[in-house]
């Protein structure tokens, strides 16, 4: 059976017919040398979306971070993150292989940002026995964390800790614009304290390619170069910015995933054995320890029934909302899953 109600994540969904004709027609030129306008256009809007000084195209989020950490360390820094951030536990230990950095991680719990505090027993400072610390890096909406939103009190707190100490601040916010919906603040304002942020175009804004990267100008200077040896130097990728360019107008829709998760995490969580706490935004976890179905078996059962989730942990599973969904498909659903339990 196909996944007809796919809620694996939000990177599953398909240009609109919309973004497929902006493909099509998009002007394009050889953006290495920056002849592309919607490159160009797309590095312009979403530098003002995220209120950063400039912005670049990258293929994808992963690679965004990767970057980011690269043009803010040395070779040899710790960088300081979250135990549970992504880039630490899904970028395939990227910044040991690309950037030559130790991590150190710090256990934030459910806050999934650390307090100042934390920040600052986690700095090192550097000498001749220690690498010193070369970036602290967040993470908004926290993935792993359950799609929390972080307040911009919290993010500024951590911030202020580190530069206090002179350590630059990177912000992974794949999903930041969730964040920016569930918090009714802007998303300039979420990261007006931080030194750069990344986002996905690609996860529920619906295009089908690409992330930013955004931050200062020599800031994407440098990374403009950093991009270009990782491979990430593209010719005419107006093809793609041009959906990318579509789904900076989908912001608000956000509002909607939110809406159907926590109609989602309610069905889930009254049926037997299961525990799904509120979601903040699009991401709903859901713990199958009660009804004694590990994930790995869980999610197969769902997949039979034609809906997608994805193993998180031994018990846990993750459902992802998204704009290939609405309402009715969340009710059915959770129809489908309490077949799975019963
Ligand atoms: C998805 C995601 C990324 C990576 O994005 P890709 O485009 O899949 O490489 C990075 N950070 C977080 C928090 C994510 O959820």
């Amino acid at each position: 059976m196909d996944l007809d109600i796919d809620l694996r994540s939000d990177t599953v969904t398909k240009p609109s017919d919309a973004m497929r004709e902006a493909a099509a027609t998009a002007e394009v030129g050889d953006d290495v040398y920056r002849d592309d306008p919607a490159v160009n256009e797309l590095e312009r809007r979403a530098a003002e979306a995220v209120g950063m000084e400039d912005a670049l195209y990258v293929p994808s989020g992963t690679m965004g971070n990767q970057i980011a950490v690269r043009v803010h360390t040395e070779r040899g820094n710790e960088l300081l993150l979250d135990a549970e951030a992504h880039i630490y536990r899904w970028e395939l230990a990227g910044v040991a292989q690309l950037s030559e950095l130790q991590t150190r991680t710090v256990e934030t719990g459910e806050r999934g940002v650390p307090t100042a505090e934390q920040v600052r027993a986690g700095l090192v400072d550097e000498d001749l026995h220690r690498p010193g610390t070369g970036l602290l890096a967040l993470e908004n909406t926290h993935n792993y964390r359950g799609g929390r939103a972080i307040p911009k009190a919290r993010i500024d707190e951590a911030a202020a800790a580190a530069h206090d100490a002179g350590v630059p601040v990177h912000v992974d916010g794949a999903r930041i614009f969730n964040a920016a919906v569930a918090l009714d603040t802007p998303a300039p304002e979420l990261v007006e304290n931080v030194d750069s942020v990344m986002f996905c175009l690609s996860k529920g804004l619906g295009a089908p390619v690409g992330s930013i990267l955004g931050g200062p100008a020599d800031f994407i200077e440098e990374a403009r170069r950093v991009r270009k040896l990782l491979g990430g130097g593209m010719r005419q990728a107006g093809m793609i910015a041009a959906p990318g360019l579509l789904a900076l107008d989908n912001v608000d829709r956000l509002a909607d995933d939110h809406a159907n998760a926590a109609r989602l995490a309610g069905g889930l969580d009254a049926l037997p054995g299961l525990a799904a706490a509120d979601p903040d935004t699009n991401i709903v976890v859901v713990d199958t320890s009660d009804a004694g179905i590990p994930a790995d078996e869980f999610v197969p059962a769902c997949k039979e029934r034609g809906v997608g989730a994805v193993a998180f942990g031994d018990y846990v599973v993750r459902f992802t909302t998204n704009l290939g969904v609405d309402a009715d498909d969340v009710d059915e659903a959770v129809d489908r899953v309490a077949e799975v339990v019963a």
